[in-house]
């Protein structure tokens, strides 16, 4: 479990937070929204830690035994909500882990915090049970909501709790992360850091996913031949990408970036804007070989293919239909 300082990136709510113990304003209830990945946990622990800390500073001092506790999952006033269905968050969860519990006093602590992630799984009456324990909470009470979505809450859940919205880092916070803390090369980190826009945990599950690295490696390799290749080879590629599982929306992301990069050659003719800079190259030879309006429709396509894929068209057609048009701009 991280303290503030060890969170990249979120000055604002770290700020905020770390304002609100400094100046004794700590409000009852929050809640976290953000992607997964994105550090709301994070944020969440640092927070509930340093509450819990007996040194009573911003940070936690991970030395005294209420940070030992709850660095080991074990502090009795720091709770985890948990729901035994994993779709969603019912009644009988709010009111036995936090309704029926809140009034007893902490044991060790001057607060005492109750953690609900997945908070959006919160079932309309599991959400009127917890405005109850919102609207009236003992003087020690703070439960924080993560979410991927806000819009899942009641409006009198959201008027009554503080609100923080993670927002996505910059791609040069996220790439010297990866090339200081992580020792990833730049030229991949700057893939990684461009892929995973703005969400850190994106960019480091992807560091070290073999199955993105597969992907890199095949899409890298089409995308170079792809006029050279027959659209029944074309197409043996994608069936063969999804056999070994990836993400099809990553692989049309991946293209996307890639062909913003002959794009953005053509118009700058400078390589240090490119994301895949290694491929200096081939960006070269493709941008020259390219119409700016040949370009513009390969994305458009890929945009298209996605639509497709949403509303739900075969797999194989909506590729093939991409295919085509970067085949023949
Ligand atoms: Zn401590």
């Amino acid at each position: 479990m991280p303290g503030f300082k060890d969170i990249i990136g979120h000055e604002r709510i770290k700020e905020h937070l770390q304002k609100a113990i400094e100046s004794n304003h700590v409000s009852h209830a929050y809640i976290l929204t953000g992607e997964a990945g994105m550090g709301r946990k994070s944020l969440a622990n640092a927070f509930a830690m340093t509450l819990l800390c007996e040194k009573g500073k911003n940070e936690p001092c991970m030395q005294c035994h209420a940070c030992k506790q709850a660095l080991s999952g074990n502090h009795p006033d720091l709770i985890y909500l948990t729901h035994e269905k994993p779709g969603s968050i019912g009644v009988d969860d709010i009111r036995e882990q936090i309704h029926d519990t809140i009034m007893i006093r902490p044991y060790s602590s001057y607060y005492k915090i109750y953690i609900v992630d997945e908070a959006e799984k919160m079932t309309v009456q599991a959400q009127n049970a917890l405005l109850k324990t919102i609207e009236e909470p003992p003087s020690y009470a703070v439960i924080m909501l993560l979410t991927t979505n806000q819009e899942s809450f009641l409006p009198t859940i959201l008027s009554r709790c503080v609100q923080l919205k993670l927002k996505p880092l910059q791609d040069s916070v996220i790439k010297s992360y990866l090339t200081g803390s992580l020792g990833i090369g730049e030229s991949k980190a700057e893939v990684y850091a461009a892929f995973a826009r703005g969400n850190l945990g994106r960019a480091i599950h992807l560091a070290s996913s073999e199955e993105f690295q597969l992907m890199y490696k095949e899409l890298i390799h089409m995308l170079k031949h792809i006029k050279d290749m027959d659209i029944v080879e074309l197409l043996f590629y994608i069936k063969r990408m999804k056999d070994e599982n990836l993400d099809i929306y990553e692989c049309l992301d991946f293209m996307q970036l890639w062909y913003r990069d002959v794009l953005m050659y053509k118009v700058t003719q400078d390589i240090n804007l490119l994301v895949f800079r290694e491929e200096y190259n081939t960006m070269k030879e493709m941008s020259a070989a390219s119409a700016y309006d040949g370009i513009e429709m390969i994305l458009q396509a890929i945009d298209k293919a996605r639509i497709r894929l949403d509303a739900n068209v075969n797999m194989e057609l909506a590729m093939e239909l991409m295919l085509l048009v970067m085949k023949e701009n």
